[in-house]
């Protein structure tokens, strides 16, 4: 059988089709990228976004299936292949030494812009850090939505200390559940160059200024890296994003416009893609105000405060 593969929106590692690689091909199939050139008896199409679009041209291939969030919130990987090793050498650009994986699933919170809980349910286990760092592969990218919220997640970064594990728990933490125990444990973590946290409401400013100041306390001299949802409020949204501006070059913002998950057609007010090329920029964000940032010309941001 010969299986193609079709990342239609992103050239992020897709773990679901480093994992189907790995299964077909201990089934005895040849798997490459799909080729519109040649045929194939299936193909898989992983779609991240519901905002982007499809893959405008037709798919030769006997079967054809689709999966992702992009296309299914729901549609999981059948138990036998979703415990499989991801065949890293689809994708080139992961070195020898990275690995990507979950230790947990889904979220207890419902934060209203998001839908990992519509997606994955309530927070539960999903995998051990030994079942990801394999083969030397000592540098991981987890992908947990809330890891601290679990007493499994809190044990297995206590694993991740213990075998001395580089990390970067990618989607953020959540600074609320960070007590003066979580602290001292994140400050003897390795990190892949920063910790992030989600920084979504004006409360969660006081959260993650209380959170850093703990895991410093403990020694911790990094970077920190704060996601910003862009709501429909302009000022606190830009407050939000400014307030870690005034803190130094150890403190970095990440400003995202909400996309709705229940309209592809949602157009992106040009406010938030403004914010998002100011502070996502870190060169102008550090020299530049936003109120003179001038993102097209004859434009100054100056005017949305007026
Ligand atoms: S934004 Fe974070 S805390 Fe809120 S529901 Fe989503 S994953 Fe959970």
């Amino acid at each position: 059988m010969n299986v193609g593969l079709l990342a239609v929106d992103s050239q992020y590692p897709n773990l679901a089709l480093m994992k189907l690689s790995t299964w077909h091909k201990l089934q005895g199939d040849t798997v490459e990228w799909y080729n519109p050139l040649c045929r194939y008896d299936k193909v898989y199409m992983a779609k991240v976004f519901n905002f982007t679009p499809d893959y405008g041209y037709y798919v030769h291939a006997d079967e054809v299936e689709r999966g992702g969030t992009g296309y299914d919130l729901k549609k999981t990987l059948p138990r036998q292949i979703d415990c499989i090793r991801p065949d890293y050498s689809i994708y080139p650009q992961i070195d020898s030494r990275t690995a990507y994986g979950f230790l947990t699933r889904g979220c207890p919170n419902r934060c209203r812009w998001c839908i990992v809980p519509k997606k994955e349910g309530r927070l539960k286990p999903y995998m051990d850090v030994d079942e990801i760092a394999v083969d030397g592969r000592d540098n991981l990218i987890l992908m947990d939505n809330n890891i601290l919220a679990s007493d499994y997640g809190l044990s297995q970064i206590e694993k991740i200390v213990r075998r001395k594990l580089r990390v970067d728990f990618n989607q953020g933490l959540d600074a609320r559940l960070v007590t003066d125990d979580v602290a001292r444990l994140l400050a003897r973590v390795k990190w892949i160059k920063r910790i992030r946290f989600g920084c979504d409401t004006p409360g969660q400013i006081a959260d993650c200024e209380r959170a850093t100041t703990l895991i410093d306390r403990y020694g911790y001299k990094g970077e920190y890296f704060f996601y910003c949802i862009l709501l429909d409020d302009f000022r606190e949204s830009f407050n939000r994003v400014n307030h870690w501006r005034a803190k130094g070059r150890r403190f970095l913002p990440h400003a995202q416009p909400y996309r709705d998950p229940d309209n592809p057609h949602q157009v992106v007010p040009q406010w938030q893609k403004d914010l998002a090329g100011w502070a996502d920029k870190k060169w102008i964000f550090r020299t530049c105000e936003f109120r003179d940032f001038e993102p097209r010309k004859g434009f100054k941001c100056n005017e949305y405060f007026m």
